[in-house]
């Protein structure tokens, strides 16, 4: 049968075209003699919208496009760890080995090398009854990621034959499943559409937290495995070292970062530095464990899009092997930007600032493909998603920050004025929040026997005491002050300079051990108890600023893992030495 329809206007990225058979909504089709690729966006009639993820110049009216009959997906298999693609799930190296430096538009190249020789060893028994998304094998894709293989979520009935252990490539048929009458072959991959979230048995409750080893994170602000948080931030003010810190330290099993820059050194920076980056729990490199989709400055617009559905896809993945994902998404605000350039060539009717007015539909959409569930196969998994938003000129209330504000559960709202104070992570405690705090506030008295919640609610209450005493200070000075508020004031400087404060590039504090987040939290707020006892007393506050001690506990940062005791003894003599002062 003849599929192909023909260009009758190119507007961008956006081609329209007209006689394509058999062509659905979302439908993934190939454009122009170079066979560019689009995917249907809109059918009007006998017109159908395209919208194009490669460079459209030279594409005519009269030009073809043909339908390929299924929608945009990706190949789902052993290979996809360690990889960099772009939206399309392209390898960058081998399209860059196919066409120089730049990508050249039409380029094909599979996600999954076909060559690449996997060790397959089958774990489910020929002659029973399997369904979509059980395990049938293993393959060992990296040292830090074994892949299950799994049946794939559409797939159901008797499985007649598995493949014996041994090396297989992606493309080899590894088991057969009798099912509807027919046999369905399978192999060590399967595709999947990537705009349909994945199937999961069910959703579980986010109730243990995405452990960041960042205390401003992880103590004040938690984001819960399966969660989802956003990350806005202007220039400069720490997105990129943040993520990074996350990539690296977050005790997911997976990562997916997906980049979306819009100067074309941002990206070539992530893709020179994260391949670098230590993975701190093998000392090997972070790509084993890591899936990485960019988009470099030569893309189209348009290929953001492609990135974030191709991304939270291969997440959703590895969470149905019963794998802890996170993505990353830096930045959203380019892929909204693509939004609104798309809305703009449809001349759809826009709402905020030019953006189209499904924009937060759209973001509500993705965040929701985060979540902690129960697979198909019956494991735990959970896709965590840590969204960065990149406000121009800093400003919280333009529509992307307002919107992903709706849809996320942690916000981490980055400050410029901190970060020019080189307070880092430069995440402000007046205006980030947390959901979470209730639903892992359990898994901290579990693990840890302590009360968590209590001494994060002390230390947020010197802080904004802190913040509400601001004004009179700027009005009269500190020193007006009676010595109780400027106790507060002390220690709420304590706080940030001991505690928030913490050096992505320092070797022992660039990651702080929830114990030693626990120990840090209550020898602060026991010096700031003694120490009102103290004041109460009619003791001045100078003789308190002056204490040794508290110079001890901001260093108590500096302290190894393995000599975190000695905060112990730290808080010992707090209690013996102020509770000397004043009494006699
Ligand atoms: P953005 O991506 O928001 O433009 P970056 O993440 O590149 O900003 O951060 C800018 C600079 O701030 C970094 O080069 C680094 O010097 C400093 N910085 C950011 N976060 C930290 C941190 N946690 N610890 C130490 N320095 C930091």
């Amino acid at each position: 049968m003849d599929r192909r329809g023909e260009i009758v206007k190119v507007s961008g990225p956006v081609v329209f075209a007209r006689g394509v058979p058999d062509v659905h909504m979302g439908d993934q089709v190939e454009v122009g003699p170079e066979g560019l690729i689009g995917e249907v966006i809109g059918i009007s009639g006998d017109v159908v919208t395209v919208q194009v993820y490669e460079e459209t110049t030279g594409l005519k009216p009269g030009m073809s496009v043909v339908s390929s009959g299924m929608p945009l997906s990706v190949e789902l298999g052993p290979g996809l760890i360690g990889s960099v693609y772009d939206g399309l799930q392209r390898p960058l190296e081998v399209i860059a080995d196919a066409a120089g430096a730049f990508i050249v538009r039409g380029v094909r190249a599979r996600p999954l090398d076909p060559e690449k020789v996997w060790h397959f060893s089958p774990s489910a028994e020929e002659g029973g009854e399997v369904s979509g998304g059980e395990v049938l094998g293993e393959v060992g894709e990296t040292e830090a990621i074994v892949h299950r293989v799994l049946v794939p979520p559409e797939v159901s009935g008797r499985l007649v034959w598995v493949a014996e252990e041994g090396d297989y490539r992606v493309d080899e048929v590894v088991a057969r499943v009798e099912a509807g009458g027919g046999i369905v072959e399978l192999k060590l991959y399967h595709r999947w559409p990537v705009r349909k979230a994945r199937p999961a048995s069910r959703r579980l409750p986010p109730s243990q937290p995405l452990f960041t080893g960042q205390r401003v994170l992880d103590f004040l602000f938690p984001i819960a495995r399966g969660g989802t948080a956003a990350v806005p931030g202007g220039f400069g003010s720490g997105k990129t070292v943040l993520q990074h810190q996350l990539a690296k330290w977050s005790d997911a099993d997976v990562i997916v970062y997906i980049g979306c820059g819009e100067r074309g050194n941002e990206m070539a920076q992530v893709l020179k530095e994260f391949p670098e980056l230590k993975d701190p729990r093998t000392g090997r490199s972070l790509m084993e464990r890591t899936v990485l989709i960019a988009n470099t400055s030569n893309m189209p617009v348009t290929a953001r899009e492609a990135s974030i559905y191709t991304g939270i896809t291969i997440a959703e993945y590895y969470r149905d092997m019963g794998y802890d994902v996170a993505v990353m998404a830096d930045s959203t605000s380019r892929w909204a930007e693509a939004l609104r350039e798309i809305s703009g060539r449809l001349e759809e009717v826009p709402a905020e600032e030019g953006y189209p007015a499904y924009l937060p539909s759209r973001l509500a959409e993705f965040y929701e493909r985060a979540g902690r569930v129960e697979v198909l196969g019956g494991m735990e998994g959970s896709v965590s998603i840590i969204g960065a938003v990149s406000p121009p000129g800093g400003d919280f209330s333009e529509p992307v920050t307002q919107h992903t504000q709706r849809f996320v559960r942690a916000f981490w709202g980055l400050d410029k004025e901190l970060a020019s104070a080189r307070h880092f992570p430069s995440v402000n405690w007046n205006f980030s929040y947390s959901d979470y705090v209730e639903e892992v506030k359990g898994w901290w008295e579990e693990k840890y026997g302590a009360n968590w919640r209590e001494l994060r609610d002390g230390i947020l209450r010197v802080l904004k005491e802190e913040d509400s005493l601001q004004h009179i200070v700027q009005l009269v000075g500190p020193d007006a002050l009676p010595d109780r508020q400027r106790w507060y004031l002390e220690v709420a400087e304590l706080i940030r300079e001991a505690f928030l404060q913490q050096n992505a590039f320092d070797p022992v504090d660039s990651y702080c051990l929830p114990e030693k987040q626990l120990k840090m939290a209550e020898a602060i707020l026991l010096l700031f108890r003694k120490g009102l006892e103290v004041l109460g007393r009619g003791v001045p506050v100078l003789r308190l600023r002056g204490s040794p001690l508290v110079e001890e506990v901001v260093r108590m940062k500096e302290l190894p893992q393995d000599e975190i005791d000695s905060i112990d003894s730290l808080m010992r003599r707090i209690e013996e030495e102020l509770e000397k002062i004043g009494t006699h």
